[in-house]
């Protein structure tokens, strides 16, 4: 089995409506180009200079998403093509991408990332942290930035109970803040959940954005 089966064995089974993006982190640019020659153009990178040597090689058509975690001072290496960021953990990182993106003259799309699993090892915001983000008067005066959306990361166990609690917990934040009053540069569209192991129960429960590595990559 190769990497153009692999991919089309999972876009079977997510449907058309979500978007897959395939987590390279672990992966040659060979392995990357070949599924860009299955059609894939959605990839996912956890580290700056990582993604850096890949998007100077591979096609500039790709969509480079960050999944990582983001330290501010390494923001400037890839604000001027990251096509979104998953991991805003901080009101200070995401002023910092504010304004890297201003450098770029850019409109720098994010989602802010939820902490929803049962483990200390995991980085996000909790539920007080999140609101008192969206509810910072000078958020909407970030005129480079969007945030369009919530990112999630279950607990690594088997036991997929948990892991279901733990989606539909960030699926009912998620529509709670679409009805709620958000600022302008705020919109609920996307919910990025969902790995190789636990996909399918992130898009049952609603998950619109699955970022997946080893199950698209392992042949
Ligand atoms: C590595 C990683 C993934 C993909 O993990 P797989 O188990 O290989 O599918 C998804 N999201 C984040 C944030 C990651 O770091």
């Amino acid at each position: 089995m190769g990497i153009a089966e692999n991919l089309n064995r999972i876009k079977n089974k997510i449907g058309r409506d979500v978007t897959l993006i395939a987590v390279s982190k672990y992966s040659e640019n060979s392995a990357i180009q070949e599924a860009y020659d299955a059609g894939q153009r959605h990839f996912g990178e956890n580290k700056t200079r990582d993604l850096d040597e890949k998007y100077r090689v591979l096609p500039n058509d790709i969509c480079w998403h960050f999944i990582g975690h983001l330290q501010r001072n390494k923001v400037k290496y890839i604000a001027n093509y990251v096509y979104l960021i998953h991991s805003v953990d901080s009101w200070r990182l995401l002023r910092e991408i504010n304004k890297q993106a201003a450098k770029s003259d850019r409109l720098i799309p994010c989602l802010l990332q939820v902490y929803i699993a049962n483990e200390d090892t995991k980085y996000g915001l909790d539920e007080v942290e999140l609101n008192a983000l969206l509810e910072k008067p000078e958020l909407s005066q970030l005129d480079n930035v969007e945030i369009i959306g919530l990112m999630g990361m279950a607990t690594n166990t088997e036991q997929s109970e948990i892991v279901v609690k733990e989606f539909e917990s960030l699926k009912k934040l998620f529509e709670t803040l679409k009805k709620s009053q958000l600022p302008p540069n705020v919109r609920m569209e996307r919910l990025s959940m969902g790995m190789s192991q636990d996909f399918e129960l992130a898009i049952a429960a609603g998950s619109n954005m699955v970022r997946i590595g080893s199950a698209v990559f392992k042949v």
